[in-house]
């Protein structure tokens, strides 16, 4: 079992670092990320840090899935939300506590049928995920309140902003690999599309193409 003291700790860590939503920070606390991971590092589930799923993929560190979730949540509505990366699924779980309904894509097939396990089994039915290349987006469920990418492109794919609503705004981790990669926030105004550059980061590469 692990413990309640851990999760307030890493909660306390996640307000110490600058998060101060409070929808956020309860739907942190809601979701058991020792779940998400491995059960021989469940241990250091609650540690502010990344983890290793296999596949030569990460579960996200906590503060960045905190971070992340905020911006949007503070920027955009709260209806539906379209993730690219669901990995092992954390991120996507946040979400479901956050919008109403979530859609997820993740390319390699066996993570996306573990993430869809795992979310079936706690009970989160208000997420859709499938195993496709997330630069496709997911054209039947647009358009999007909100989109976030877990996996940084070199830069953001055109296809992703077409499937933002009016007032919409899209997140991601961007920059070519071995560069610096930014959080760049995206607002659709009409047929205009506004940038903001955010934090500098550090996100697996999203890739082309979907690996068994
Ligand atoms: N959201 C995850 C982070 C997973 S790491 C979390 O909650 O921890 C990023 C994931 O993006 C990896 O699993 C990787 O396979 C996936 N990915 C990379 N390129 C992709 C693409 N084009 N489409 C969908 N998923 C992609």
């Amino acid at each position: 079992m692990v413990g309640e003291r851990a999760r307030e700790r890493l909660l306390t860590i996640l307000s110490e670092k600058g998060i101060e939503s409070a929808p956020v920070l309860a739907a942190m606390a809601n979701v058991p990320r020792h779940l998400f991971v491995d059960e021989a590092l469940a241990h250091r589930a609650y540690d502010d840090v990344v983890l290793p799923i296999g596949y030569e993929q990460t579960i996200s560190q906590p503060f960045i899935v905190a971070r992340m979730t905020e911006v949007l949540y503070r920027e955009a509505k709260h209806d539906r939300i379209l993730e690219i990366g669901t990995g092992c699924g954390y991120q996507a779980a946040v979400l479901a506590q956050l919008w109403t309904r979530v859609y997820s894509i993740e390319r390699i097939r066996d993570l996306h049928r573990y993430a869809r396990q795992r979310l079936l089994a706690l009970g989160l039915a208000n997420i859709q995920t499938k195993a496709a290349d997330g630069h496709y987006g997911w054209p039947e469920e647009a358009p999007f309140d909100a989109i976030m990418l877990t996996a940084a492109p070199p830069e953001i794919p055109q296809r992703l902003l077409a499937q933002l609503g009016e007032g919409g705004c899209l997140l991601a981790p961007v920059g070519a690999q071995g560069v610096v990669q930014y959080l760049t926030l995206v607002r659709r105004v009409g047929d205009d599309f506004e940038y903001t550059r955010l934090d500098a980061v550090r996100f697996v590469p999203m890739r082309k193409g979907i690996e068994d």
